[in-house]
C-alpha cells in the first residue's frame, strides 16, 4: 500500500516517529493509503527548514520568485489529469469537476500570485518640503498554511501561492482526510526546482501536527481555512502569541429568489450552488428562500430535476453527485435529515443514504435532499450541514428576505436572483456577507477579496489582500528639509 511522505527541507520523507494513519477512498469506503500521523517533532524539522530559507527565499529576485511559481504552474496544467484523478479518489467529488474546476483553479492560483508578485507595490508620502515617508512591504518570515478537505488542491495552493510570491517560507498541512494532492504538490516542487525548505508540506491530525503549527514561536501567522470551532481554537492558542491570522470559517448561505428573476438560469445555476461537490463547498447555498408568487413553481421544477441527478462513481461522466468525504461525515449529514424532520420538516427528495451493489457497496453516497416547511430560528436553517441537503422557504417582501438572510452567525455569501436592478444593489449593501453574487454563483475574479464576516471568519484572502496579509508594512520616514 502506498505510504505519502512528508516534503521537508526539499525530500520526501517517513515521519520521525514511524506512526501512519489510514487514508480512505470514499467511493468504496476502503483504505487505499498512509499518511504520516506526524507530531510537534516533525513540524519542528519543517520550521528548522522554513527557517534556514527564509533569508535567501526573501531576497530571492521577483523574477526568480515568478519564474519558480510558474514552473509549478505549469507542471500542474501538465499532470491535470494525473491530479483531477487523485483528487476525485482521494475526496469522492465526481472526476469531472475536479477535471474541470479544482486542478485548473490551483494552477491559477499559482499563474495568479506569480503575477501578482511583479505587480505588488508599496505606497509614498511625500511631506513637501521637509521629508519622505515610504512603506516597505516585508515578508513575515515562516507561516503556517492550514486547509481543509472539501477543495482540497485549490484551497491549499490559494494560502501557499501568496504566501511564496511574497517571499515568506511555508510550513503547510492538507487535510487528514484528503492529502493526495498536497503529496503530489510535493513531488511538483521538487520537478519545479523549488529550493528546499522554502515549502514544507506536513501530514497529520489537526489537533497534533496543525496545532503544533499555530503553537511554534516560529511561525508568525496562520492562514487558515476550515471549520467555525476549529478556527475558534486556533484563534485561542494564536492570540497570546500576537501572530497574524487569517480565518476562513463556516456558513449557512442563503439563496434569495425574487419572482422577477429570468426562472431558467436561475433554477440551472441554483441546481450547482446547492449540490455542487455533494453540497460540500463552503459558498454552497444551503437556505434558499423564493417568493411565494413563484414558490409553487420552484418547488416543483427543483424537486423534479434534483430526483433526477444521478447520484454514482465519481470517476463515471455520468454522475452529478459523488460520495460523501467520510464516514463519520455522511453520519452527521444524515442526522440532520432525521433533525430536520423532528423540527417539522418535510423531505421533498432525498433524505436517505443511498447503497450500491459491487464495487461501491462500502462507499458514503447521500441523495440530494430538498427540505420545506422548517422555521428560520431551527438547528437546520441555522447550523451549517455541508452536504446535498437544502431548505427551501417561501417570503413575501424584500425586507422579509433580508432578514431571514441575516438571521445566522454566519455571513460567507449570498446569492441574489432579481432582474431589478435598484433592488439587487440595495439587497447587496444590506446582506451581511463578504461575497454577494447577483445572478450568478461561484463566479471568480482572483484579484477580488474572498472572506466572510460574523463568525465565517476574519481577514480577507485573493488579490493583494492575500499579498498584504502574507507581509508585514514597515514605515521609512526620511527627513531632507
Ligand atoms: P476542520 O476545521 O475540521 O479542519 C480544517 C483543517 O484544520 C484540517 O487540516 C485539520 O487537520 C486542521 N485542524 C483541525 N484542528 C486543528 C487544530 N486544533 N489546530 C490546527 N489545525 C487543526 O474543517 P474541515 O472539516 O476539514 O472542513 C470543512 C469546513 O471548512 C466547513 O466548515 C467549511 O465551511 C469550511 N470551509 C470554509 C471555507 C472558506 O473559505 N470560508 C472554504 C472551504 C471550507
Amino acid at each position: 500500500m502506498i505510504k505519502l511522505q512528508n516534503y521537508i527541507n526539499g525530500e520526501l520523507i517517513s515521519p520521525v516517529n514511524d506512526n501512519w494513519l489510514d487514508n480512505y477512498e470514499p467511493a468504496r469506503g476502503k483504505v487505499y493509503s498512509q499518511i504520516p500521523d506526524s507530531d510537534a517533532d516533525d513540524i519542528a524539522l519543517a520550521v528548522e527548514a522554513a527557517k534556514a530559507a527564509f533569508p535567501s527565499w526573501s531576497k530571492t529576485s521577483i523574477d526568480e520568485r515568478h519564474d519558480c511559481l510558474m514552473r509549478i504552474a505549469s507542471l500542474i496544467e501538465e499532470k491535470l489529469d494525473m491530479l483531477a484523478a487523485a483528487e476525485s479518489r482521494d475526496n469522492g467529488k465526481p472526476l469531472k469537476l475536479a477535471t474541470r474546476v479544482d486542478i485548473p483553479r490551483a494552477a491559477s492560483n499559482f499563474r495568479f500570485y506569480a503575477t501578482a508578485a511583479m505587480q505588488f507595490s508599496s505606497e509614498a508620502h511625500p511631506m513637501p518640503g521637509m521629508a519622505i515617508n515610504y512603506t516597505l512591504r516585508q515578508p513575515l518570515g515562516v507561516v503556517g498554511c492550514i486547509s481543509p478537505w472539501n477543495l482540497p488542491l485549490y484551497l491549499f495552493s490559494w494560502k501557499i501561492a501568496p504566501a511564496l510570491a511574497t517571499g515568506n517560507t511555508v510550513v503547510a498541512k492538507p487535510s487528514e482526510i484528503t492529502p493526495m494532492t498536497a503529496y503530489l504538490l510535493s513531488e511538483i516542487c521538487i520537478e519545479a526546482g523549488l529550493p528546499k525548505g522554502v515549502l514544507n508540506i506536513v501530514h497529520g491530525l489537526g489537533h497534533k501536527a496543525g496545532a503544533a503549527i499555530v503553537d511554534d514561536p516560529a511561525v508568525t501567522a496562520i492562514s487558515f481555512t476550515g471549520g467555525t470551532k476549529t478556527g475558534a481554537a486556533i484563534a485561542a492558542q494564536a492570540a497570546p502569541k500576537f501572530k497574524k491570522l487569517s480565518l476562513e470559517l463556516g456558513g449557512k448561505n442563503p439563496n434569495i429568489i425574487f419572482a422577477d428573476c429570468d426562472f431558467n438560469k436561475m433554477i440551472s445555476t441554483t441546481m450547482h450552488s446547492s449540490f455542487a461537490n455533494q453540497g460540500q463547498i463552503c459558498l454552497c447555498g444551503s437556505r434558499i428562500y423564493v417568493q411565494r408568487s413563484i414558490y409553487d413553481q420552484f418547488k416543483e421544477e427543483f424537486v423534479k430535476r434534483t430526483k433526477a441527478l444521478t447520484v454514482g462513481d465519481p470517476a463515471d461522466p455520468e454522475t452529478k453527485l459523488g460520495a460523501i468525504v467520510s464516514e463519520p461525515h455522511m453520519e452527521k449529514i444524515l442526522s440532520y435529515v432525521a433533525l430536520a424532520q423532528e423540527e417539522g420538516g418535510t423531505v421533498l427528495a432525498g433524505g436517505h443514504r443511498v447503497q450500491f451493489d459491487g464495487d461501491l457497496a462500502d462507499g458514503w453516497y447521500v441523495e440530494p435532499t430538498i427540505i420545506d416547511g422548517l422555521a428560520p430560528g431551527c438547528r437546520t436553517n441555522q447550523e451549517e450541514i455541508f452536504g446535498p441537503v437544502v431548505t427551501i422557504t417561501p417570503f413575501d417582501t424584500e425586507e422579509e428576505a433580508l432578514e431571514l438572510a441575516n438571521g445566522t452567525q454566519y455571513g460567507l455569501s449570498c446569492t441574489i436572483w432579481t432582474e431589478d436592478l435598484t433592488r439587487a444593489h440595495r439587497m447587496a449593501e444590506n446582506i451581511h456577507a463578504g461575497i454577494v453574487w447577483i445572478n450568478c454563483w461561484l463566479l471568480r475574479d482572483l484579484r477580488t477579496p474572498f472572506g466572510g464576516t460574523k463568525q465565517s471568519g476574519v481577514g480577507r484572502e485573493g488579490g493583494f489582500e492575500a499579498m498584504r496579509f502574507f507581509t508585514e508594512p514597515k514605515n521609512v520616514c526620511i527627513k531632507y528639509g
